[in-house]
């Protein structure tokens, strides 16, 4: 299977392979066919499967064969849940459209609106946005939604848990009622497809099987340790492995700008990235780090889905996440795309109940050691962590939802919990 046997026009076909692609995956096959005839789309596939060229691809093709007016009005809306994921599906806009007369622009919240709004005026083909920001620009009448084409929500699933759903339903409000609609999603959950009910007309659902894709390709290690000696042995692990591009998750912020310094304090550079910190130095910090200028990313659970850092060698669960769904989005940063990846987690007495409720959810027993000179304390408690008074504050923070700090936001939400057997493997 090739790209060209999709049906793809050659300056698409150009714009993938200087990307390097060489074959399309399995959730490219299946959705690519089904946009270009212009049918509303339902598909779902794991994190790292190439969803965002899936419909891409089939949406720049469409709009570059069909009519252009001259003021270029919006013709294709692309609803993403956060600023992060708003940029990187921008960036692959931009690079797939690159030998294409198609104008692109992202816009969200947390920054200026000005250069936004400048970019919409002089006319834009494609329009990626966080709803926060496009409702806010339009109520402003700084950009009309009246000849939009076609509608992409991706991460669907995500946009629900960060409390989008009215916000998505008042921009639907906004369109056109004759498009194509397409909605991506990680997960098939019950509100999933309530939304896809509401908004898809005959849909027709791709689904691509986890052959080959992220948990399979990434080997899982768990390390037990002592908490207090957890920063002494990931700064032996990172400088004996020689680890380049390590992905450092924390359960909170405070701990992630904490475990940062220590590590510059060890030489080992890092930036952190979490919701309290500005929209300049989240990007300053991701940027830094796909470029190997940092060595080391903590991040919090807003990273853990849709970052896109290609092939990303070493995930490293600083401490393991209360939600175990969250371990799966977390190690889902690495082995992306099919490369191999290695998810490493430390894990103390006390959250050995964490450990076995992720081992439950992903069917499977991780392999746990002993570093030489990190031996655990047997005598340590494996009482929880004081998981009462992190609910309280988690499902404080998610009663406001905005296009920002929203990382623990998904915690407090009791409807993932319920839903986490929807990960789990036949
Ligand atoms: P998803 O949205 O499913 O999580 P992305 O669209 O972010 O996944 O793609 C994950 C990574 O795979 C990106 O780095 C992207 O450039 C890369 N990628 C996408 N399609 C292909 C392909 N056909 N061949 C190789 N790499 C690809
Ligand atoms: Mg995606």
């Amino acid at each position: 299977m090739s790209f060209s046997s999709l049906g793809l026009s050659d300056a698409l076909l150009k714009a993938v392979s200087k990307q390097g692609y060489e074959t399309p995956s399995p959730i490219q096959q299946k959705a690519i066919p089904v946009i270009l005839e212009g049918k509303d789309v339902l598909a779902s596939a794991q994190t790292g499967t190439g969803k965002t060229a899936g419909f891409t691809l089939p949406i720049l093709q469409r709009l570059s064969m069909g009519q252009r007016l001259r003021h270029r009005p919006i013709r294709a809306l692309i609803l993403t849940p956060t600023r992060e994921l708003a940029a990187q599906v921008y960036d692959n806009v931009k690079a797939y459209s690159i030998f294409l007369d198609i104008k692109s622009t992202v816009i969200f919240g947390g920054v200026n609106q000005n250069p936004q709004v400048a970019a919409i005026r002089q006319g834009i083909d494609v329009l990626v946005a966080t709803p926060g920001r496009l409702l806010d620009l339009h109520n402003q009448r700084e950009l009309s939604l009246s000849n939009v084409e076609v509608l992409v929500l991706d991460e669907a699933d995500r946009m629900l848990d960060m409390g989008f759903l009215r916000d998505i339903k008042k921009i639907m409000a906004l369109l056109p009622s004759k498009r194509q609609n397409l909605l991506f999603s990680a997960t098939f959950s019950k509100d999933i497809k309530a939304l896809a009910n509401d908004i898809l007309h005959h849909p027709v659902q791709v689904e691509a099987t986890p052959e080959n894709t992220t948990v399979e390709a990434i080997s899982q290690k768990v390390y037990r340790v002592d908490k207090a000696r957890k920063t002494g042995l990931l700064i032996k692990l990172i400088n004996d492995g020689q680890w380049e591009q390590v992905l450092v998750f924390t359960r909170t912020k405070h701990g992630a700008n904490n475990l940062t310094k220590k590590l510059i304090g060890n030489n080992i550079s890092a930036l952190a990235i979490h919701g309290n910190k500005t929209q300049a130095a989240r990007t300053k910090a991701l940027d830094s780090f796909k470029k190997g200028t940092i060595r080391v990313l903590v991040a919090t659970d807003i990273a853990a889905r849709g970052l896109d850092i290609p092939l990303l060698p070493h995930v490293v669960n600083f401490e393991i996440p209360n939600i175990s769904e969250d371990y799966v989005h977390r190690i889902g940063r690495t082995g992306r795309a099919g490369a191999s990846g290695e998810a490493v987690s430390l894990v103390s007495a006390d959250e050995t109940a964490f450990l076995r409720d992720i081992e439950k959810l992903v069917g499977l027993r991780i392999p746990a050691a002993v570093v030489e000179g990190f031996e655990p304390d047997p005598d340590a408690s494996t009482d929880p962590v004081k998981p009462q008074q992190n609910r309280q504050r988690q499902q404080k923070q998610h009663r406001q939802p905005t296009d920002s700090n929203n990382e623990n936001s998904k915690e407090g939400n009791p409807k993932r919990r319920r839903n986490r057997n929807r990960y789990r493997r036949g």
